[in-house]
């Protein structure tokens, strides 16, 4: 059977738009993950499972005789944000949208099973990785802490994300990093309020905080190598003062980006450093909590060349480039990256609102283009013959 490309538009395109009218938010994608398992059944999957890391669906096809496997991933959740605008086919879940198009990666990727299914073209296994959670940065953990990779194997995996500004038809990726690790912090600094007349009676906490955040931002100018890309934001700093007594303590909460683990190792052992010694200067006590909530994006060059090869095969070598400077965005499929090599891209979405913005929309014209590009890149690495 070969599939009729223009039936297929349509299709995705219904897809993606009921999709888009019944956003869900993380680990709450039941309806979008059911309507996954529908489809993927219909296209005549020989193995659906659901309920992988909670939400997540991982399908799987196999041709031939070939032991390779690869996988393809697509996110499936939504933002808790209200959408504005006038869509025909805006959401019906009040306050949730998908405001960074998700139901379109997950529309694009449905495509992909879809053709991949009738035509084949292919001799190994491919898996379709439908993940939840992806805002969140923790439906890629939850699924590999389920044992996707044991019950699942796969040697690479391939992701793309819609960007607007970039046109649709184009696509653009690079070898390396490519989005950044998102890390919080919040230092809380302990001493002894008082009387706003009598700063000498107690150890207050404000003026030691503001020696604290201006102190941090020495780590990326002083600390790191002038090579490395970071960035330490504060971005609150919260006492219990008031307006004539001093705070006993102060709460300094920030995010920090950077593209490589070392260099976010960095950051948190300096900010130990100096948080410790500022207290010490103001004799209080401190205490700094650091957790990752994204990984670095880190695509491996034989995947990424092959991602590049593909996407010029299917769009044209003129609309296929090489991004110079990797985006300060943080992305969940960096997790699976940890444990397989792979590359993550990007596809223009044209004109349109930004990510995260109230107004967004996927370009449905992009589409046809995310499910070609998974299509292919399955056919050159699990190439028949
Ligand atoms: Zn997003
Ligand atoms: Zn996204």
């Amino acid at each position: 059977m070969t599939i009729d490309l223009d039936t297929l538009v349509q299709e995705m395109t219904a897809w993606r738009r009921d999709l888009h009218a019944h956003p869900e938010f993380g680990f709450e994608e039941k309806r979008t993950s059911a309507f996954v398992a529908g489809k993927l059944r219909e296209f005549g999957f020989d193995d659906v499972a659901e309920g992988v890391g909670g939400t997540g669906v991982v399908g799987t096809l196999r041709r031939g005789s070939g032991n390779r496997a690869i996988a393809l991933r697509a996110d499936m959740d939504a933002l808790r944000i209200p959408e504005q605008g006038e869509l025909q086919y805006r959401s019906q879940n009040p306050g949730v949208m998908h405001a960074c198009g998700h139901d379109g990666h997950t529309a694009m990727l449905l495509g992909a099973a879809k053709l991949l299914a009738a035509d084949g073209g292919f001799d190994g296994t491919v898996r379709f990785v439908f993940q939840p959670a992806e805002e969140w940065g923790r439906g890629a953990l939850a699924m590999l802490d389920d044992g996707l990779l044991k019950r699942f194997p796969f040697e690479e995996i391939y992701g793309l994300h819609n960007a607007p500004g970039l046109p649709v038809g184009t696509f653009q990726t690079r070898t390396g990093p490519i989005m950044s690790a998102e890390d919080n912090f919040e230092i809380v600094l302990t001493g002894v309020g008082g009387h706003a007349a009598r700063p000498h009676v107690g150890n207050e906490t404000l003026v030691a905080a503001c020696a604290l955040v201006t102190s941090l931002q020495t780590i990326v100018s002083r600390r790191l190598s002038p090579a490395q890309i970071a960035v330490v934001s504060v971005t609150e700093l919260i006492t219990d003062g008031t307006r004539n007594a001093l705070p006993g303590q102060a709460r300094i909460l920030g995010d920090a980006r950077s593209f490589h683990p070392e260099v976010s190792a960095e950051i948190e052992a300096q900010m130990r450093v100096i948080s410790d010694g500022i207290a010490r200067a103001y004799n209080v006590e401190q205490s700094v909590s650091y957790t990752r909530e994204f990984v670095p994006l880190l695509n491996q060059p034989v995947q990424t060349e092959a991602a590049l090869e593909a996407a010029q095969a299917v769009l044209g070598s003129e609309n296929v480039s090489v991004v110079s400077e990797p985006f300060t965005g943080s992305e969940d499929f960096a997790r699976f990256l940890a444990h397989v090599p792979g590359c993550f891209s990007f596809v223009g979405n044209g004109d349109s609102a930004p990510l995260h913005n109230p107004r967004y929309d996927f370009d449905d014209g992009g589409l046809i283009h995310g499910a070609r590009f998974h299509a292919e890149i399955v056919r050159r690495r699990l190439a028949v013959g």
